[in-house]
């Protein structure tokens, strides 16, 4: 094991983004690429937006996608939240209340890098909105930083509400090199002193995620360029601690097709939806790995492990990834094909009864025919149900395209289906023998050969002239739901 450790560190506000899976997904990649070690955090220390179960619901979409963890917040075998690691705890509100911090500050306090605020949020707010007006960058106007340290001790002894905030000097510059972008230069006249305390006595997540970074033993921080602008105030601390600062690392955004950032506040692109789209974890991992990296050839499948394999940060690309559904299901199609027609099977079946097509008893038998039969057309299992749904559905449902009634209304076809249904009638039910023979038969009693032959047979049971391989058709559907297709296309159509 390399001394690399990269972290994933969310905050549990809900399910979880395919923006932070793909965060999560190239931090893994990195640590098994160095053979360094992936550790997950939770980032909880803004208790207003602590949505219950969203833990769980996290660790369980991570775990189904296969990205692992080897240190900190995790599922047992029994589903539950444990820890591993020695340098736990790894949710931060259980650290503020094992008092991680408190040392901390205090030590940014007595050295004069920090200090205590007494203004109230009404006065900071009414600052900003002045300064707003006034057409300057809103920040806290440095009121309390002239307090002397030992009168503010003494406020605070008596009970008034405090926060801490950062004491940055004026008018310097603070740079740092990002892996991705370069490097990267903050005015401090531009910043704001920082609130690390706040008000409930709970760090900020720029406060924690420097010290907890820290503790920890973070060699890279990589996250979304999102937190770009937060980066110069985590380097100050940093120095302000006399601690060396890890590697940034800022990966593109994730956009949307009309390149706006992909965002979870529009509700869409969480990788439960996903899961319930039926997509593969497999198919989703590897698009999200293209979606800011590139590997070194025209390859576009990639198993984890060969990303792993290949996965470097010199290859993310420096701006935003355009999220492309097309792409992903093309992608994801790729590994449809290559699971085996059982499994398929199996993937496919929640979704036909889920789309009240068939019932949990449905045979085996048919549901690998089904599979079989659409496995090169399906690119996601959410899918099966609309290439197959005519198999099932009342008659008087099916859509028709204007192919398959142009070919319905010849008189050759009319003949067919009597011929088939005739046929039909002769056999107690619809075997392998029957649907593997019936072309055959109708060609040699009627004469219509080549597509004047499948054209009409196909539109008549299925709806359209063009589909998979009819034998299966008619084995899935069996005898007597044919035999009513037929008729009803005799009166109908
Ligand atoms: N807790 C932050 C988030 O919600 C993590 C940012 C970081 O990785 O530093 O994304």
């Amino acid at each position: 094991m390399s001394d690399v450790r990269v972290r994933f560190a969310p905050s549990p506000t809900g399910y979880l983004h395919i923006g932070g899976l793909r965060t999560a997904l190239f931090n893994y990649l990195y640590a098994r690429h160095t053979d360094g070690t992936m550790i997950l955090r939770i980032e909880d220390t803004d208790r207003t937006r602590f949505v219950e179960g969203a833990l769980e619901n996290l660790l369980k979409a991570l775990a189904w996608s296969g990205v692992e963890i080897d240190e900190g917040v995790v599922l047992d075998e029994n589903g539950q939240v444990t820890e591993k690691g020695e340098y736990g705890p790894y949710i931060q509100s259980d650290r503020v209340k094992a008092g991680i911090y408190d040392k901390y500050i205090e030590k940014l306090i007595d050295e004069d890098k920090a200090y205590y605020c007494f203004c109230s949020q009404e006065r900071v707010d009414a600052v900003r909105d002045q300064q707003k007006a006034d057409g300057l960058t809103p920040k806290y106007d440095g009121l309390c930083r002239s307090i002397p340290k030992e009168e503010a001790k003494q406020r605070v002894a008596n009970g008034e509400e405090y926060t801490v905030r950062l004491k940055l000097p004026h008018d310097r510059e603070i740079s740092f090199e990002d892996r991705i972008k370069g490097k990267i230069t903050f005015n401090t006249n531009d910043m704001d002193d920082q609130v690390l305390i706040k008000r409930d006595g709970y760090p900020t997540y720029h406060f924690a995620v420097v010290v907890d970074d820290h503790l920890m033993k973070i060699t890279h921080v990589v996250r979304g360029d999102e937190w770009i602008s937060s980066t110069p105030k985590h380097v100050y601390l940093y120095e302000a601690f006399g601690w060396e600062a890890p590697e940034y690392i800022h990966l593109p955004t994730v956009l949307n097709e009309n390149h706006k950032k992909y965002s979870k506040r529009n509700g869409d692109g969480m990788v439960e939806d996903f899961i319930e789209e039926g997509y593969t974890a497999e198919g989703l991992i590897n698009f999200l790995a293209l979606l800011g990296w590139s590997p070194d050839s025209e390859e576009e499948i990639f198993s984890m492990e060969e990303l792993a394999r290949q996965f470097d940060f010199d290859r993310v690309n420096k701006t935003g990834a355009v999220f492309d559904k097309r792409k992903l299901d093309w992608v994801n199609g790729h590994y449809v094909r290559e699971m085996s027609v059982e499994d398929l099977a199996k993937a496919i079946k929640p979704f036909m009864v889920k789309a009240g097509l068939i019932s949990e008893d449905y045979s085996d038998e048919k549901m690998n025919l089904l599979a079989s039969t659409w496995q090169s057309a399906i690119d996601k299992f959410s899918d099966a149900p609309n290439l197959s749904k005519n198999y099932y559905i009342e008659d008087s449902e099916v859509d028709f395209d204007e192919e398959a009634k142009e070919v319905l209304k010849e008189e050759d076809s009319r003949k067919l289906v009597d011929a088939f249904l005739a046929k039909l009638a002769e056999v107690d039910e619809l075997d392998q023998e029957f649907a593997s023979t019936i072309m055959k038969t109708l060609q040699k009693e009627t004469g219509i050969k080549g597509k004047n032959l499948w054209f009409p047979i196909r539109a008549a049971i299925t709806g359209s002239v063009h589909g998979p391989d009819l034998t299966s058709v008619m084995l899935i559907m069996g005898k007597e739901k044919i035999a009513k297709r037929l008729n009803y296309v005799k009166e109908n159509l």
